[in-house]
């Protein structure tokens, strides 16, 4: 590992530090209410499928949705691809249990591999180094893409691992940069305020965001701001919020209105997906749309009746026509599930899927 991430401290950096203080501006007009986000892409990128028609397939479907959201809401929105980096998943388990056989989880590529065997699930660090190279193709093609139509993309992931954040980390004239992205977010499970990834965050100057889980206090989130944005920057710290459906209108009112109050200017997104995570008859891992149309227009509700800006949305989607969640104008159903299941981690949101979201998100926004 150690000798790795040392090779890594000596390749190029992936994006730069100019890039994510671009970023941080764009944010900050989140932050003011006078822009959107639109952050998304795969749960888990897969090394195995990355190359030019996947990352195609993402940037077209966020392009759509954010050309459909933007026109409705009148408000720019800024592209963010959960993409050339997000290789590293938290997981709830250490140990995957299949017909009697107990093997480590799968953590993503970054540290092991999908395959339920022992080799597969045995972390290697040489992954490190070709996840570094997989997300450098992916930022190639995304700046192809965008060269091709001049629109700005950026690129975002869990900073899990933090021997890679470290190794892709640079001191730059304008400060010390997380530079394997333009924003970094830590998870639900790792957002603890003494924890390694807090401290990690803390020590560099990209745009960060935090989720924030159900059991997320007001006080945890004060902290949480205290300890990444003390010198209040908007567009510095952006709360993901993932509450679950049947929850976002009970908890996120006191978080957003202590927060509010406290003087800080934070961008709110809503991450409706990792709330809202169910098991299917036909024991797959799914989501409801409904559920998280849900959970997007209990969002909405809460920013409105406070008075704060609902600053957009986090998804898991894929541009492919996977079969992974249910229901959506062309009705996956529990049944369709095994036809196209090909996701390693969480299940996405297909093309279809997302353009039903972007249509109510545009219909929300314009209301
Ligand atoms: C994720 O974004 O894939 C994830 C694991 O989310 P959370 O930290 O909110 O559970
Ligand atoms: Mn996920």
């Amino acid at each position: 590992m150690r000798a790795v991430a040392d090779e890594l401290t000596l390749l190029p950096a992936l994006v730069a530090a100019e890039e994510c203080n671009r970023l941080r501006e764009q944010l900050a007009a989140v932050a003011r209410g006078e822009a959107l986000l639109l952050q998304g892409g795969d749960c888990a990128e897969s090394l195995a499928e990355a190359g030019p028609d996947t990352t195609a397939a993402k940037y077209r479907t966020l392009n759509l949705m954010a050309a459909v959201i933007s026109e409705a809401a009148g408000l720019p929105v800024i592209r963010l691809g959960r993409i050339a980096g997000q290789y590293a998943k938290p997981r709830s388990s250490p140990t995957e249990i299949r017909d009697g056989v107990e093997l480590p989880s799968y953590r993503g590529d970054m540290v092991n591999g999908p395959v339920f065997t022992t080799a597969a699930r045995t972390p290697d660090p040489d992954r490190l180094r070709r996840v570094y190279h997989a997300s450098a193709k992916t930022l190639g093609h995304l700046r192809e893409l965008t060269a091709a139509d001049g629109g700005e993309f950026w690129t975002s992931h869990e900073a899990l691992v933090l021997e890679y954040e470290h190794a892709l980390s640079r001191t730059t004239p304008a400060g010390r940069y997380a530079l394997s992205g333009h924003l970094l977010w830590i998870g639900e499970r790792t957002r603890r305020p003494d924890g390694a990834h807090i401290a990690f965050a803390a020590s560099v100057r990209n745009p960060i965001a935090v989720k924030l889980g159900p059991s997320s206090t007001p006080d945890d989130a004060l902290r949480l701001i205290d300890l990444l944005d003390p010198d209040r920057e908007p567009g510095r710290l952006t709360f993901i919020s993932r509450m679950g459906a049947g929850a976002v209108r009970d908890t996120l009112p006191d978080l957003v209105s202590k927060v509010t109050a406290s003087g800080a200017e934070v961008a709110w997104i809503c991450d409706p997906v990792h709330g809202n995570t169910v098991s299917s008859p036909t024991g797959h891992k799914t989501r409801r749309l409904d559920d998280v149309l849900n959970e997007i227009e209990g969002f909405l509700e809460v920013h409105r009746s406070l008075g704060t800006h609902p600053g957009g949305v986090h998804l898991e989607l894929t541009g492919d026509h996977v079969t992974e969640c249910v229901g959506g104008t062309y009705e996956i159903r529990f049944e369709d599930l095994p036809t196209r299941y090909e996701t390693v981690c969480d299940p996405r949101l297909n093309l279809g899927q997302s353009l039903d979201v972007a249509f109510e998100l545009a219909a929300m926004y314009a209301a």
